[in-house]
């Protein structure tokens, strides 16, 4: 399927960057495909990456068996922010995606990512309600996706995580931890959410 829905990320890609279902239950969902990714034509395919990927495997999460995907499946230009118009034609695909194979975890890579699920940019505002919900499964099972109120309400839990860039990862988020300290605690809980429902060792 060749879509051309945004006229310039059609024209400006090298390719679709199409999500990829895991076998896990974790789906890791960044914001837009940037360089790597794009000639790769895989999500989380540079760098960022592979600090997840690392991330994950401290944690016993294997990431041949994690989900991955992007709310925009181009590659924008310069690799500028999508706008509201790429992001609201892609979400609908997303959403699609999201239908045919429901993840267990969401982790959200990024401010885009954790602004449409939470409805919030505020990375720290949403850690305090992750942290309120995780506690209990059951509470975070009521976190909803909320694809500007397209996808119906759909039991899993949303944790978010900073861009993973290094120059973010290394800086001090306003409560005072380093980024990549938060960063690791929400991928622990991860683990720990997937753990309780057996989907991992
Ligand atoms: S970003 Fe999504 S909606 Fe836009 S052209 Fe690419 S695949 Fe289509």
């Amino acid at each position: 399927m060749t879509c051309i829905q945004c006229p310039v990320l059609s024209r400006c890609r090298t390719q679709i960057v199409y999500p990829r279902a895991g076998t896990n239950g974790l789906l890791m969902l960044g914001e837009a495909p940037g360089a790597e990714e794009d000639l790769a034509g895989e999500n989380f395919a540079g760098p960022s990456g592979q600090k997840l990927r690392d991330l994950l495997a401290e944690q016993g999460i294997c990431w041949a068996e994690t989900g991955r995907a992007s709310i925009v499946r181009c590659r924008p230009p310069w690799d500028r922010p999508p706008s509201g118009e790429e992001v609201q034609a892609c979400l609908l695909l997303l959403e699609e995606f999201l239908r045919a194979a429901p993840p267990r975890v969401i982790l959200t890579v990024g401010c885009l990512a954790a602004r449409i699920f939470w409805g919030s940019p505020r990375l720290l505002v949403n850690l305090e309600r992750m942290r309120r919900a995780a506690p209990r499964y059951r509470d975070v099972e009521r976190a909803h996706v909320h694809l500007r109120g397209l996808l119906a309400k759909t039991p899993c839990a949303i944790l978010v995580l900073p861009d993973s860039r290094p120059t973010v990862w290394n800086r001090r988020a306003p409560n005072g931890q380093r980024w990549s300290e938060i960063g690791q605690e929400q991928v622990a809980l991860a683990a720990r959410l997937l753990r309780e429902h057996g989907d991992c060792p």
